[in-house]
């Protein structure tokens, strides 16, 4: 079997400084200027996409350089190298979520499709007028509008669980919302607003005590905390490559078989047809029936890359750092006299995402400010307008981290926010 993927080199527990020196971009400086080299860039923006370590990109280079064909198609040498480690990248994944079989793995362009294509798949043949949808008030616009456009189409009801004002889910909201008319609950694993870590044990064994299945976009999660879709007993779980090391254009939806088993396929074409006729055809098993035309080849191996180097670096050490830096960037935050206002709860609670508004400064000029000082952080409602509705804001300032994110860059955030704040009020 052909070998794409180089090992990192260093130990666990990691340094998050020399863990650094994998990720070529992290040594950026910005903003130079005659006679002034600029400053380092301080990358906060992870929860809308994270950076590559070399490891990744390498394994990009060596497939085109090495190992590219289409996959299942060729009886040649090469097409047999491109798909078997495209397979080793379904089992990399399969194993790192504990799913059952490589048959629950099914390779999407990301979160979003995935979703879709449960709305679209499952829901058009299991949910009619009457039925409802239970979602929440933190979800992202990629788990609120597939479930609209489903109402549109069959007549069914999208209704959402509250949340509380710190941005927690009323649990004891949840037995009175299922009702025999539920027949899915979708959620998000964590906010990526709030960094709220939601109770999926709790919800998914509710939903299924009331016949529902349930869905987890687990997009802001699975990159950063264990997962085991066998242990939560999960339906559906869908996420993104790129939020996890992995190149963009990937992602995965993780069904149970016998659901994906009785699911009409999504998207229609080659690969996912076992036998095509003049007036019909006849799908392929899984899990190409649900992998229409030539796949995301090169992103896939990259996806499983990107695995390895997580497994290497260790999900509970992640989780560690993450937390510390939520801890700090809470910390420093609080220190400023600027009418700071956390979106979501306490860092305790929450994962590696601190969402916030100034009365001083709005948060667009809080993410320009930023990027003076080479930090970048996200402003606007981060695809969650309803949830920004329901804390009664417009818009917030979002900094995200991941591992490779340190303290002293918390505290170069601190600091730029402080002089932002002195900038705004000369103006
Ligand atoms: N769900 C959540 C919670 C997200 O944070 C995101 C992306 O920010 C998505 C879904 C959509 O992911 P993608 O754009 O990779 O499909």
């Amino acid at each position: 079997m052909a070998t794409a993927v180089p090992t990192t080199s260093h130990a666990v527990p990691f340094d998050p400084e020399s863990i650094r020196g994998d990720f070529p971009i992290l040594q950026t400086r910005l903003h130079a200027t005659d006679g002034n080299s600029g400053v380092p860039l301080v990358y906060l923006d992870n929860a809308a996409t994270t950076q590559r370590p070399r490891q990744v990109i390498q394994s990009l280079v060596d497939v085109y350089e090495k190992h590219y064909a289409n996959v299942h198609r060729g009886i040649h040498w090469l097409s047999d190298q491109s798909t078997d480690l495209y397979e080793e990248a379904r089992e990399k994944t399969r194993v790192f979520i504990n799913a059952a079989a490589r048959e629950e793995v099914i390779f999407s362009y990301g979160t979003t499709e995935g979703i879709n294509l449960v709305a679209r798949s499952w829901g058009d043949a299991n949910v009619k007028a009457g039925d409802e949808i239970l979602l929440s008030e933190m979800e992202h616009h990629a788990n609120l509008v597939p479930w609209f456009q489903l109402a549109e189409r069959t007549g069914c009801k999208v209704r959402h669980l509250p949340i509380t004002d710190d941005g927690q889910l009323v649990l004891d909201a949840l037995p009175k919302m299922l009702t025999d008319r539920t027949k899915l609950v979708a959620v998000t694993a964590v906010s990526n607003v709030l960094g709220t870590i939601n109770p999926l044990p709790e919800i998914i064994r509710q939903a299924h005590a009331a016949g529902a299945k349930v869905l987890v976009d687990a997009a802001q999660s699975v990159p950063h905390m264990r997962t085991d879709v066998q242990a939560l007993d999960c339906d559906f779980l869908a996420f993104s490559g790129h939020k996890m090391l992995g190149p963009s254009g990937v992602g995965i939806l993780y069904g149970k078989r016998e659901l994906l088993d009785a699911m009409p396929p999504f998207l229609g074409g080659g690969s996912m047809i076992r036998r095509v006729r003049l007036d019909g055809f006849e799908s392929a098993d899984l899990p190409a029936k649900f992998e229409a035309g030539t796949p995301p080849i090169v992103p896939a191996i990259g996806l499983g890359a990107a695995i390895d180097y997580l497994n290497q670096v260790g999900l509970d050490a992640i989780h560690a750092q993450e937390t510390l830096l939520t801890l700090k960037a809470h910390e420093v935050l609080e220190g400023l006299d600027a009418g700071v206002r956390f979106l979501g709860p306490e860092p305790a609670k929450k994962a590696g995402i601190v969402s916030f508004t100034m009365k001083t400064m709005h948060a667009h000029d809080i993410a320009q400010l930023l990027d003076r000082a080479g930090v970048a952080v996200r402003a606007g409602h981060h695809c969650t307008m309803p949830l920004h509705k329901r804390l009664g804001v417009t818009a917030s300032a979002r900094a995200s981290f991941y591992f490779y994110n340190t303290t002293a860059e918390v505290e170069t955030f601190g600091r730029a926010l402080g002089e932002a704040l002195r900038i705004f009020k000369r103006k």
